[in-house]
């Protein structure tokens, strides 16, 4: 079914937005000027930082005063901590002293393993700040993902709770050689291998740090994505970005400075470190920083009590609370609501559409994705919606649908006509190389083109529309998942010959992860068998990365090269057609 268009009068809008005129702005935005604009209010000398951004320049103005951060504990009962501009600052400044006094220097690698707390944050700014590198990693994550991600950053610490230390990383962690330190937010009494409390050393670290200058190319943060083969690739991001970010934030989320504004996405994936984190603290905004998981009523009553403005979400929370009807949401007064957005899976119509029935505002969709470290393609506060599509290209992002050749790639001019959403590089966010692996980031461009790895189309008022992904990668619940990642998990197990692993449409979380399993000769497929290889892999991958569920079959259909072909496991699960078989070796019935 297709939804008619909702549209946007931008001069009754109660706060003017941003980007008044979509057209207008395209048309005469640089990105250069944009980046002198940030540079020239910065450091000085060309020199720039993420923390002097989000922080530094606000101390000494009214700013400084303001809340930056409400935390809101999981424990019941608990009251609300307001944290200031100037006491975030404070406490980066202390966590950048104490990087510094344990000796860590420019470009090492900092690690954060940890739930939404205000540590978190404190940590992020104050590794900006000493000049070192910030890596973010999922607390759902199983001790695979994370010593995969920290083997290959080369990570000099990691912070993180005495909880996830033991349950995480205590097993494994002295094999890693890069590691001097592992910072714990809370205290263990017996302090083992290079484990520190962190406490007592910021109690001795001053309040005051020289922010390190840095060359807008160095590197900032290391995002890791999933492939569909080989390890994790660690995506480069430089300290450059914060000029996309700022004003992505401005275009695609309308952020003002007196906004309360609440992202919900985990910190451990990069919007709740470029939407979460850096753009929000850029523009001087009040954060919402929540602690416990989704709880429909929790989520509600937080929309209403911290008086909400603009609110950033996912569609497996939003169709989460579409699950609970409309009857709660008016037990909530939500008035203070004035901009809502979401992003990392595909928005169904019906989600929009809900958005405006239920909370008297639409959902915008927007797009993007790790590698491009901001957003790329977005619904304004001005521009009308077509349900169901992305939006439009961000002022000074050119994006366009394109098919590989032999010899390079054709546009595709003709609207709605599916192919790969391409986007012309050059932005201040994008990603400058998947660390240690040229070859691989070299395989994503041709020419100056990124090849984003999702298909889509364009329709004639240049609005993109996802269709799918190009890939074998899938996402549950907006977790990138990397199949060669479990598959390698299960192989481990000694009865497993062979591996495939897929995608399977899901209601509420989009997707969700199945594997196939082949056993080796002398194993029979049973129940105690498949308790045991899914326990095996939720225990080693954790439960955001497992899979949901497991068959057994003879032998899985694959390439005469021996590759286990994923996308007719997919076709045949789902009863589609089964497409190419020619390079088939074994059909795997
Ligand atoms: P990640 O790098 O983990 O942020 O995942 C990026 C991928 O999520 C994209 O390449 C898309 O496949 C998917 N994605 C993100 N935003 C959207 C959206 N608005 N609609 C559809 N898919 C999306």
């Amino acid at each position: 079914m297709s939804y008619p268009k909702i549209s946007k009068d931008p001069h009754s809008m109660p706060v003017k937005p941003n980007l008044e005129s979509y057209d207008q702005v395209r048309r005469s935005f640089s990105w250069q000027e944009a980046v002198s604009e940030v540079e020239l209010s910065g450091l000085g000398d060309g020199k720039v930082n993420i923390a002097h951004q989000a922080l530094d320049r606000h101390i000494g103005t009214p700013t400084e005063d303001r809340v930056a951060l409400r935390f809101l504990s999981k424990e019941p009962g608990a009251a609300p901590e307001d944290i200031t501009y100037h006491a975030l600052w404070e406490r980066a400044n202390r966590f950048a002293n104490a990087l510094t006094s344990l000796g860590l220097k420019k470009g090492d690698r900092v690690y954060g393993l940890s739930g939404r707390t205000p540590d978190l944050y404190m940590a992020l700014l104050g590794t900006l700040k000493a000049g070192c590198v910030f890596s973010p990693l999922f607390s759902a994550f199983g001790p695979e993902p994370i010593r995969a991600r920290m083997e290959i950053g080369e990570a000099t610490a990691i912070v993180t709770t005495s909880r996830l230390y033991r349950k995480k990383l205590a097993g494994w962690i002295q094999e890693l050689p890069s590691l001097r330190y592992v910072l714990l937010f809370d205290e263990l009494e017996d302090e083992p291998y290079r484990t520190k409390s962190l406490a007592p050393l910021l109690e001795r670290c001053g309040t005051t740090f020289d922010t390190e200058p840095m060359q807008p190319e160095d590197m900032a943060l290391l995002h890791f994505t999933s492939g569909t083969t080989g390890r994790p690739k660690g995506a480069v991001h430089v300290h450059e970005a914060v000029v996309a970010h700022m004003k992505t934030a401005a275009f695609a989320l309308d952020l003002h400075p007196d906004d309360v504004y609440w992202c919900t996405a985990d910190p451990g994936w990069v919007t709740g470190t470029s939407y979460g984190m850096i753009a929000p603290l850029c523009h001087g905004v009040t954060m919402i920083v929540d602690e416990a998981e989704f709880d429909a009523e929790r989520w509600y009553g937080t929309l209403q009590d911290q008086g909400v403005t603009v609110w950033y979400t996912a569609p497996t929370a939003i169709r989460m609370l579409m699950k609970y009807g409309k009857e709660l949401a008016d037990r909530y007064d939500l008035s203070s609501l004035r901009f809502l957005a979401s992003v990392g899976e595909p928005l169904n119509p019906e989600a929009v559409v809900w958005g405006l029935e239920t909370l008297g505002l639409p959902f915008h969709d927007n797009w993007w994705q790790t590698e491009t470290g901001g957003i790329m393609i977005a619904n304004y506060a001005s521009m009308d919606i077509k349900p169901g599509s992305m939006g439009r290209p961000m002022p000074g992002i050119e994006a366009a649908i394109a098919h590989r050749t032999d010899d390079g790639m054709t546009l595709i001019e003709a609207p709605n006509e599916t192919g790969e959403l391409v986007l012309k590089s050059g932005w201040p966010s994008m990603f400058r190389g998947y660390l240690h692996e040229e070859e691989r980031y070299r395989k994503a461009f041709v020419g100056d083109w990124y090849f984003t790895g999702d298909l889509a189309f364009k329709d004639e008022d240049g609005y993109f529309w996802f269709v799918g992904r190009a890939d074998d990668v899938i996402k549950s619940s907006g977790h990138l998942i990397g199949p060669f990642e479990v598959e390698s998990v299960l192989l481990e197990h000694p009865a497993v010959a062979e591996a495939g692993v897929i995608g399977i449409p899901d209601d509420i979380g989009g997707e969700v992860v199945k594997a196939f399993v082949a056993l080796k000769p002398n194993y029979e497929p049973g129940d105690a068998l498949l308790k045991e290889i899914m326990g095996l892999a939720r225990k080693r991958l954790g439960p955001a990365v497992a899979p949901k569920s497991l068959e057994f079959r003879e032998s899985l259909p694959k390439t005469r090269s021996g590759k286990i072909m994923r996308r007719l496991l997919k076709a045949r699960e789902l009863g589609l057609p089964e497409g190419d078989t020619s390079t088939l070796e074994d059909s795997g019935r």
